[in-house]
């Protein structure tokens, strides 16, 4: 099994590495910083360099329990050593967005009552879809906004883990998307929480402190049809 260094330390931006197995499209390596999905988030794009070449990661994707980087062209040989470097700015930039969804996502629980339908986070925008059936009023979104802003100013550590699926039912609000229930089998879930803000289901990686946010705007809302008032976010 691939150790996932990006839950220990999500602030690593280049590791040494080995390749233990070479498949058609991709690697297997023995630890990776390359994140996957979570809430929306796109994989990272990253390169792998050892003595035979650079290699460019394109893609991720998990089959029996293995995780596969994905490669554009060329492939190392098994047993090849290496450097994995991320696209860093890429992926802080995507940190960010998905602490800010998780703040806004409890923030919209708490005044409204509605779950998350959807989400979705580039770079460059964050996309959330809530369990609405009517828009949001202007004085709502504008609540909504300096709300976020607030909690991003007053500086709250975030951390994750697991837990078992026990705890996680005594926790109101843990599965925070309408279609989620608890994964059945599962010894254990990993979570996130934003200290005195939020704790859910999730297994993504977050900013250290919501501080490093910086700030954020609503930039746009759109009725996605029944269930589905679509909020972009963008930072500022
Ligand atoms: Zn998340």
């Amino acid at each position: 099994m691939t150790e996932l260094i990006y839950y220990d330390d999500p602030y690593i931006r280049e590791m040494e590495t080995r390749v233990m197995e070479v498949l058609d499209d991709g690697i297997v390596l023995d630890s990776t910083i390359v994140f996957g999905r979570s809430c929306g988030v796109k994989p990272d794009e990253a390169t792998f360099t050892t003595k035979s070449g650079t290699y460019t990661i394109i893609d991720r994707r998990e089959e029996s329990g293995q995780i596969i980087h994905i490669l554009e062209e060329g492939r190392p040989r098994v047993g090849e050593k290496g450097i994995l470097r991320i696209d860093w700015a890429r992926r802080f930039s995507m940190m960010k967005l998905h602490t800010t969804l998780h703040i806004l996502s409890s923030v919209v629980l708490e005044k409204f009552d509605v779950l998350v339908t959807g989400s979705d986070i580039t770079p460059e925008k964050a996309k959330i879809d809530f369990d609405m059936d009517r828009n949001f009023t202007k004085e709502e979104l504008q609540l909504i906004e300096d709300e976020i802003n607030r909690i991003i100013k007053e500086d709250h550590r975030t951390t994750s883990g697991v837990i078992s699926p026990e705890e996680a039912e005594k926790i109101p609000g843990f599965i925070r998307s309408k279609s989620g229930k608890l994964p059945q089998g599962l010894k254990e879930l990993r979570y996130t929480k934003i200290e005195d803000v939020d704790m859910q289901a999730d297994g993504g990686i977050h900013v250290r402190s919501t501080s490093e946010i910086g700030g954020v705007k609503i930039v746009k809302q759109k009725n996605k049809g029944r269930g589905r008032r679509r909020l972009e976010i963008v930072l500022t």
